[in-house]
């Protein structure tokens, strides 16, 4: 395990004896580059600096793994348990033996996959570690910084389990993804939206990003897709990229209401003065 790991926002890529130049990930107008340059580590050296794999309930039948303290952007993935096998979703750039043996006690993975290029992080590892499928949307497959043939690419709509279906939404990115859980939130059904639809601190509204870290917005056209593409899923609940905030409940009408309002402030319909 000597794949470089890029500190900034934890992705993975391929075990050569120097890293790269760069991190195409962190170059791009969507993420950044640290002032004094970009930064490389290791999983040993993520290790030895104390992070831990950190895998807790979140509710019956989901379980978060993240990391401890969390490195990089710091999302925690989510692994959603099914009688046919579970799924793992958002994979942070940490993973070690305890977090996968946590993994396995609950059954193993199927399938591993992401809701955009910001939070691919150890989908590889984790997929090497359970000869898991790694699923990608088309639109977004080439910025997987390493390749593997375990990649199978989707679009629009994959149903990768019984009840738990990817959902390609755009926006953040072309491929910008949600998983519908249709068991979620006692059965009233739930979506893992990491970056596609963006949770606020006081779990009643959502917002949308082109970039997060530089603080650009999602154009109306954009917002509307999201919006239109989980429409026909019914939800109750919405699990961001982190292991807070959570819209708990009233979901649906809050992603419709905070869709409305950002679009006022899109086209300046609010009173400014
Ligand atoms: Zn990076
Ligand atoms: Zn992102």
């Amino acid at each position: 395990m000597t794949v470089w790991v890029c500190a900034t926002c934890g992705n993975h890529y391929p075990d050569t004896e120097s890293p790269p130049a760069q991190c195409v990930i962190c170059a791009d107008e969507r993420q950044w580059v640290p002032s004094a340059g970009q930064r490389w580590t290791t999983l040993a050296g993520l290790a030895a600096a104390g992070h831990r794999g950190d895998v807790r309930e979140v509710e019956p039948g989901l379980l978060g793994v993240g990391a401890d303290p969390p490195v990089a952007i710091g999302q925690r993935a989510l692994v959603v348990r099914t009688a046919a096998g579970n799924l793992l979703w958002d994979p942070p750039g940490f993973l070690d033996e305890a977090a996968i043996a946590a993994v396995a006690d609950a059954g193993g993975l199927r399938a591993v996959s992401a809701s955009h290029p910001h939070f691919y992080g150890s989908a590889v590892e984790w997929s090497h570690a359970f000869g898991a499928e790694i699923l990608l949307p088309e639109a977004d497959a080439h910025w997987l910084p390493r390749p593997d043939p375990a990649v199978r690419t989707w679009s629009g709509a994959l149903a990768v389990l019984p009840g738990v279906t990817l959902v390609q939404c755009g926006g953040h990115f072309p491929g910008s993804a949600v998983v519908h859980w249709a068991a979620g939130a006692n059965g009233a059904g739930a979506l893992f939206s990491g970056d596609t639809i963006f949770v606020t601190p006081g779990e009643e509204r959502v917002t949308f990003v082109w970039s997060a870290p530089n603080r650009l917005p999602l154009p109306e056209n954009a917002v509307r897709g999201v919006v239109e593409a989980v429409r026909p899923y019914r939800f109750d609940r919405i699990y961001g990229g982190w292991w807070q905030p959570v819209v708990r409940t009233g979901a649906r009408e809050i992603l419709e209401n905070s869709a409305a309002r950002y679009i006022q402030f899109l086209r300046g319909e609010v009173p400014v003065d």
